[in-house]
């Protein structure tokens, strides 16, 4: 606390991200990376960036990017918004749409940088609770509100909506914007960029930081109806010009152009995914079902924060979140390269 703090920063409570080690040389399984290093392509492209042109500031409208990934979801660039990771263009989209009169609906159990966004911007919001299989019902959702939005897959349980459920509350929601974050959807999921032309209040949300390796380059995206394009364009020339610096910018249209190397990386995770969940279950955890890059797991007998500092004294570092009480005895890990999975699975029967 300090004198010279305004009234709300006095009253925020920021966001904590996973663990960054600096130096041990951990099996990273806590922040849902990408176990797999981006495309070759991407690593050409940022190599050629890095050049005497650096003197000059890049393209504040990011063009080309906005083309490629236009292209790539059949739209047109001005239903394209790009931003420094998804997590800005969340942050745009609490402040330029989502504070509202009326509350803004999110699952109770979720991605936890949404109440912290509601508290940066001052939004109203209230909280969804889970159904008891821990998934979220769009049917409780069909309530007057401000705003919704929730994760696709959520996070962190990993379970997956089918997309007709989506166009269902869709069809019932007409008033207000529905917002999809689909962080993980490339890992088994369909996405509802193909209902953006059908649903002029749906903003869908997206990352290069799972499935396309690039959690270090910082590059994220909103589809949407140009109108709702034009609010968050509004908000960020309102708060920076540049926010893609010439390597997100190349590095993300090379990602694009490589699209044999992003399926290939996907299924070798699904893959994974799957024989991790099917060994977990052979050692007597409950597993949810994920269409994510990571399983959300409890085991009936053992505790989950003393699991998760026994796997850290095996240099393995998991996800454990204490709050709420319904996910304390739950453990959150990433899937790994084959390999890692496996040695995470021989330190699990040592426990
Ligand atoms: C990881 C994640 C994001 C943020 O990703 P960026 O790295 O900021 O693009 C957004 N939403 C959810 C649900 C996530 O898990």
């Amino acid at each position: 606390m300090s004198r010279f703090w305004s009234q709300i920063v006095s009253k925020l409570s920021p966001y904590v991200p996973g663990e960054q080690p600096k130096t041990e040389q951990l099996i990273k399984l806590n922040t849902n990376e990408n176990p797999y290093p981006p495309s070759p392509k991407v690593l050409a492209a940022l190599a050629q960036e890095a050049s005497e042109q650096l003197r000059l500031y890049p393209d504040p409208n990011a063009e080309s990017l906005k083309q490629t990934l236009a292209d790539y979801h059949q739209l047109s660039p001005d239903q394209v918004f790009v931003g420094t990771g998804s997590d800005e263009v969340l942050a745009h989209t609490f402040q330029a749409l989502l504070k509202q009169d009326k509350p803004l609906l999110y699952p109770e159990i979720s991605y936890s940088f949404y109440p912290v966004y509601c508290g940066l911007y001052e939004v109203n919001a209230e909280k969804i609770p889970l159904n008891d299989k821990l998934e979220i019902d769009l049917e409780a959702y069909r309530i007057d509100n401000g705003g919704i939005i929730f994760p696709n897959p959520n996070a962190p349980t990993g379970q997956l909506l089918p997309l007709d459920q989506i166009r269902q509350l869709l069809e019932f929601n007409r008033k207000s914007v529905v917002v999809v974050d689909e962080a993980y959807i490339d890992f088994g999921g369909q996405s509802a960029a193909s209902l953006v032309n059908d649903y002029p209040n749906l903003l869908v949300i997206q990352t290069f930081s799972k499935s396309r390796s690039l959690a270090g380059l910082r590059v994220g995206f909103a589809l949407g109806h140009r109108d709702l394009i034009d609010g968050l364009e509004r908000v960020k020339n309102s708060f920076n010009s540049y926010p893609l610096d010439r390597f997100a910018q190349a590095g993300a249209v090379a990602a694009l152009h490589d699209q044999r190397y992003f399926e290939q990386s996907c299924q070798k995770i699904i893959d994974s995914r799957q024989w991790l969940q099917q060994q977990l279950e052979n050692l007597g955890f409950n597993v949810l079902p994920s269409s994510a890059n990571f399983l959300f797991v409890s085991h009936p007998e053992k505790d989950a924060e003393q699991i998760s500092q026994s796997l850290r004294e095996q240099s393995i570092i998991v996800r454990h979140f204490k709050q709420p009480a319904e996910i304390s005895q739950y453990l959150r890990i990433t899937v790994g390269t084959q390999q890692e999975c496996e040695q995470l699975i021989t330190c699990m029967k040592t426990l």
